[in-house]
């Protein structure tokens, strides 16, 4: 029950309104009794700046932040944390003494997802998409000890302008500030064309293009079960559908798979340690998307 001592935390984007996060954290504020409450608001790109005002205005306590205003925010906000600077884009917000602190819980929240499968160390890893997700899980895996990097895409361009941002921002960054980062570290871009050969010796082939998302799901793959091998581990960043086509074809060559829905339900529990301080109960959020999902 909402009460004068209740703390507000949001969503701000536009649009909001197909927001799983609002059932993820209100479910958790209900199953641990915390006096908290999660608005989605509906903020247009013109508006963002008055909305962190208000947000401050408000007594608000920390917002998530999503489409289209990732980069943008990062213009309004007071202090922002290493890793969401390195990244370029903020999804979290902490109000604290009047002051809004950006991070970015996007990239650890897929990592996460993955270290519960599998350790990182020395892994070479092969990411489909060049986009705002692929640069925020390809920071995050390079600061977590993996062992090469190699980003594809449609456009190489984009490939290469990733790529050459991950180098010359990682080769610049003192070791004590990303301790696991590995100095030998090897990156690398292409188109897909060379998918086939390099997925020969990689660990983890993430998708991270919106290919096979709802409701376009049944696609060309852009990768097919006989170029994958057993000892893959195949994650795809979408979480609608649960099974994708990707991960389909990812099956049907035997490998270990995980669906988006672990980068979203991390990634909220991140957010919310980093507002409340409470280590949120994973399983109960993944039930809730999942079933918000299936209905
Ligand atoms: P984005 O910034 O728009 O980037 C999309 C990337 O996908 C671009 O590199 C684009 O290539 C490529 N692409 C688009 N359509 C393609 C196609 N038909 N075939 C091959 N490549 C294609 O998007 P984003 O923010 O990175 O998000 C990507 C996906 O991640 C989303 O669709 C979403 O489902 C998923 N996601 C999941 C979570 C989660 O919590 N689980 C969070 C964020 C995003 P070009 O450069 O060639 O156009």
């Amino acid at each position: 029950m909402v009460s004068g001592n209740t703390s507000v935390l949001g969503l701000i984007g536009d649009p909001v309104g197909h927001s799983l996060s609002t059932f993820m954290h209100n479910t958790v504020f209900k199953q641990l009794n915390l006096d908290y409450v999660y608005v989605p608001f509906n903020v247009k790109k013109e508006n963002l700046s008055d909305a962190i005002l208000g947000a401050k205005g408000l007594n608000i306590a920390g917002l998530n932040v999503t489409i289209p205003h990732k980069i943008n925010v990062i213009n309004y906000i007071d202090e922002i944390d290493s890793v969401a600077e390195m990244i370029g884009a903020v999804n979290t917000i902490k109000f604290n003494n009047g002051k809004a602190i950006g991070y970015n819980t996007d990239g650890v929240g897929a990592i996460k997802g993955l270290q519960e499968i599998s350790s990182l160390k020395d892994k070479k890893v092969i990411i489909l998409g060049a986009g705002g997700s692929s640069r925020a899980v390809g920071f995050q895996l390079a600061i977590s000890g993996i062992n090469e990097l190699l980003i594809t895409n449609r456009n190489i361009e984009k490939a290469k302008i990733l790529t050459d941002d991950f180098k010359a921002k990682l080769r610049n960054t003192q070791q004590e500030v990303f301790p696991d980062f590995n100095n030998e570290m090897i990156f690398n871009h292409s188109n897909f064309s060379i998918l086939k050969n390099e997925i020969k010796d990689a660990d983890i082939l993430i998708n991270a293009t919106p290919l096979g998302l709802y409701p376009n799901v049944n696609p060309d793959p852009i990768i097919k079960s006989d170029i994958l091998h057993s000892d893959l581990i195949v994650y795809d960043l979408i979480y609608n559908p649960l099974e994708t086509i990707t991960l389909k074809e990812a099956k049907k060559a035997k490998t270990k798979t995980i669906s988006g829905i672990k980068m979203l339900v991390h990634q909220g529990a991140t957010s919310l340690k980093i507002w409340t301080g409470v280590d949120a109960p994973i399983d109960t959020m993944e039930k809730t998307v999942i079933n918000k999902l299936v209905l």
